[in-house]
C-alpha cells in the first residue's frame, strides 16, 4: 500500500529513489501481478506474489510513481477519491499541513490539544497532534473545525488545494489506464464510512463507482475503504459495497487471516528498503527476529 512518491519534504511520502529501491527488491525476489490475476488465481498470501496499490490519487502518482512502474513493467492499481480528482476538494490532513506551514504565529494554545510551538522542527509533531484530534470527529463537524483553525492561525485556505496537495486529472488517469493502470474507487469524498448515514454511505460507494466508469469507460471492481482501519470497515459497509456491485475491498492494515475478498490485508510500504524487506517476511520469521532482537 502506497500513498505518495515525492521529493517534497512538506508532504508525507517516500522519495522516488526509495520507491525505485523497493521496485528493485520486488523485481529480484517477487512476482508483481495485477490485482485481478491475484484474486482469480487464488491466494494473495502466496509469498512470491505481490500486488501494488496506491491510495487517494495525488498528482505525483503520474509524475513520479508511474514512470518507475513502467520502467520495471509492473502492474499497479490506484484507488481514487473522485471529488479530489474533480479538483473540488482538499484531503483534510493537507489543510492542517497548509495551516501549519503558512501561519506566521510563533505559538498557539488550542482547546483540547494544548500549546503548540510553531517552529519548523515541530511541524510533523504539530501536524500529528492536530490530526489525531480531528480524525475521530464526525464528518459533518471536522470541516468547520478546520476552517475555524485556519482563522485562529491567521491563514486563508484557498478553495482548491495548491499544486503540492492536488490530485491527478481525468486526462492523466485515462492516459495511464490506456497504458495498463487499473483504477478503483476510494469513495467520493473520503469520509470514514462507519460514521455516516446509510444514505450517505450508499452515495459515496455507488456514485464514485459510477463517475469513474463514466469518465473512463471502464468497470470498477475494487473499493478501497478510507482510513481502512478496523473501526472504519463494518459488516454494514461491506454489505453495502457488495450491494453496489464491487467485487473486492481493501483494508489498510495487515491481518493474520483474511478470508474475505472484501477485507484484503495490505502492508504499508512507507519506510525505507529495510523496513519493506522486513514487512514482507513470513510472520514466523518476523517473530523470531523480534524475539532475537529483544534478547
Ligand atoms: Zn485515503
Amino acid at each position: 500500500m502506497y500513498h505518495r512518491v515525492t521529493r517534497d519534504e512538506k508532504v508525507p511520502g517516500i522519495t522516488p529513489e526509495t520507491f525505485e529501491k523497493h521496485l528493485q527488491l520486488l523485481n529480484k525476489y517477487y512476482q508483481v501481478v495485477d490485482i485481478d490475476t491475484a484474486l482469480t488465481t487464488g491466494k494473495l498470501e502466496t509469498k512470491a506474489k505481490i500486488v501494488l496499490t496506491f491510495d487517494d490519487g495525488y498528482y505525483d502518482f503520474y509524475t513520479e510513481a508511474w514512470p518507475l512502474l513502467k520502467k520495471y513493467n509492473f502492474p499497479a492499481s490506484i484507488y481514487i477519491t473522485t471529488d479530489f480528482i474533480d479538483g473540488d476538494m482538499w484531503m483534510w490532513p493537507d489543510k492542517v499541513r497548509e495551516i501549519l506551514s503558512k501561519s506566521s504565529l510563533d505559538s498557539i494554545t488550542l482547546a483540547n490539544i494544548g500549546e503548540l510551538a510553531l517552529s519548523a522542527e515541530r511541524y510533523e509533531d504539530n501536524w500529528h497532534r492536530i490530526s489525531d484530534y480531528c480524525l475521530p470527529m464526525l464528518e459533518s463537524e471536522r470541516g468547520g473545525y478546520i476552517d475555524d483553525l485556519a482563522q485562529l492561525f491567521g491563514v486563508e485556505l484557498p478553495k482548491k488545494p495548491p499544486q503540492r496537495f492536488s490530485g491527478l486529472t481525468w486526462t492523466q488517469l485515462q492516459e495511464m489506464q490506456e497504458d495498463g493502470l487499473n483504477i478503483g474507487s476510494h469513495t467520493l469524498s473520503h469520509p470514514i464510512l462507519t460514521r455516516i448515514s446509510q444514505e450517505h454511505l450508499e452515495q459515496e460507494l455507488a456514485q464514485s463507482k459510477q463517475v469513474i466508469e463514466e469518465k473512463l469507460a471502464t468497470t470498477v471492481k475494487g473499493i478501497c475503504y478510507p482510513n481502512g482501519m478496523q473501526a472504519d470497515v463494518s459488516e454494514n459497509v461491506i454489505n453495502t459495497a457488495k450491494k453496489c456491485q464491487y467485487h473486492y475491498g481493501l483494508i489498510a492494515y495487515s491481518q493474520e487471516k483474511s478470508d474475505s475478498v472484501f477485507e484484503i490485508s495490505r502492508i504499508a510500504a512507507s519506510g525505507d528498503i529495510a523496513a519493506l524487506a522486513f514487512s514482507l517476511l513470513d510472520r514466523k520469521i518476523k517473530n523470531n527476529i523480534r524475539e532475537y532482537s529483544e534478547q
